[in-house]
């Protein structure tokens, strides 16, 4: 009862969220496609307050489930639209000059692209993170326009086989990318890839046709390369405080993640276990940068991996990090299901309720007394 007196409460929601630190991991079940409706689940439950039970459909008894707790999952019904209002504080603080990583991650086929981008052509209402994100970030720049000026930037990269390449450049130059760590005068990890301005939504439509265009040159079939590539979304936030001239820098960094399956090693040859190996390499090295930094662990392993390279600077410190963990419901799926949850549960911070600075005390003892008004409420509703 009292979590679902937070669900209701979501801007309170949010903000005990926020006390929770820097990284969370929401849990995303993908529906059974039309034509798999009727099939067995392995989806035992999901509670209001993050947790959800999984059934090994080859085990009976007691070891048949096993249980999970991240901030939210969300489940098969879930709209794209309730899926951005948790996401939206995040996006926001971006204009307030932090930095924020969202990175999707899954099995192929779980539901990745579905969250960060949305069907192809999308209709309003399938609009996935990455449209949703850039819209809100438009519209409250412009309902800030009479004390701060804001100026967006997108670049689009592709990391496939641990060499980064541009998704946005128009003159089909393929060349590899560097990522330079210590560009601190423009606060570009990667200078060289194409920026481009944006002001409006057809803008942004208009760039992720490009790099989508982009990303399918070269390979058979772009679902096959997208599936073993990262792409990442960068937004660049720039705003000038028109009256101190102060100017702040807040960078948004949306991952979609290569499939997390593994590759059977006595059937993968060739390119496809080099492709393999790079993909587990990357993605084993964002599972340890992550977790050594819910765990605060003083050596944080950013070097192991082009990704980790790459998000460096918004990584860590007051750097907010969300990762959504896709799952599929079908019992052929479980291993990678179980493995998927495995690693978001490793990735999600340890340190519940930690704080640190006197602001944050001062917060708690807030939220704690609006968490009393509401038990409160509850009880007289009782
Ligand atoms: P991934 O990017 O992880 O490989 P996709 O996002 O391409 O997976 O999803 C695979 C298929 O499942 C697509 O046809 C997609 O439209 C569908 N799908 C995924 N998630 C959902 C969802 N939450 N609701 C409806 N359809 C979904
Ligand atoms: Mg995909």
């Amino acid at each position: 009862k009292y979590h679902k007196v937070l669900a209701e409460n979501r801007e309170l929601y949010n903000q005990v969220q926020d006390l929770k630190g820097n990284i969370r991991v929401f849990c995303r079940v993908r529906p059974f496609h039309p034509d798999q409706i009727g099939n067995r689940s392995t989806i035992d439950y999901i509670g209001e307050d993050g947790s959800i039970v999984i059934a090994n459909p080859l085990k009976v008894g007691k070891d048949q489930r096993k249980s999970f707790t991240f901030n939210r999952v969300f489940n098969p019904s879930a709209a794209q639209e309730e899926v951005f209002l948790d996401t939206q504080p995040l996006i926001r603080s971006v204009l307030d000059g932090f930095n924020v990583c969202i990175f999707a991650y899954g099995q192929t086929g779980s539901g990745k692209t579905h969250t960060m981008t949305g069907p192809n052509n999308p209709s309003p209402s399938d609009w996935g993170v990455n449209l949703r994100a850039l819209n809100d970030l438009f519209h409250i720049s412009q309902s800030r326009k009479d004390h701060m000026t804001y100026g967006i930037g997108v670049q689009m990269i592709e990391i496939y086989n641990e060499q980064v390449k541009d998704l946005l450049s128009t003159d089909g130059s393929n060349k590899r990318l560097e990522i330079r760590n210590n560009s601190q005068q423009n606060g570009l990890n990667v200078p060289d890839a194409s920026m481009m301005s944006v002001n409006c939504t057809q803008d942004v439509l208009d760039l992720m046709s490009l790099g989508h265009k982009n990303r399918a040159v070269g390979s058979t079939a772009l679902n096959e390369r997208s599936s073993r590539s990262h792409s990442v979304l960068t937004v660049h936030v720039k705003g000038i405080d028109q009256v101190s001239g102060a100017i702040l820098r807040g960078c948004l960094h949306l991952v979609d993640l290569a499939g997390s399956e593994r590759v059977d090693k006595s059937e993968a040859t060739g390119d496809r276990l080099k492709e393999a190996q790079h993909i587990n390499k990357s993605l084993s090295a964002l599972g340890d940068v992550i977790a050594a930094l819910a765990q605060k662990n003083s050596h944080v392993p950013y070097r192991n991996s082009k990704l980790t390279q790459l998000l460096q600077g918004s990584l860590g410190g007051q750097a907010k990090t969300l990762m959504f963990v896709h799952i599929s419901p079908d019992e052929e799926s479980y291993s990678e299901t179980l493995s998927t949850l495995k690693f978001a549960e490793r990735v999600a911070s340890v340190e519940l309720g930690a704080a640190h600075s006197n602001k944050e005390s001062g917060e708690i003892r807030d939220l704690k007394d609006q968490v009393a008004f509401l038990k409160d409420s509850l009880a007289k509703r009782d």
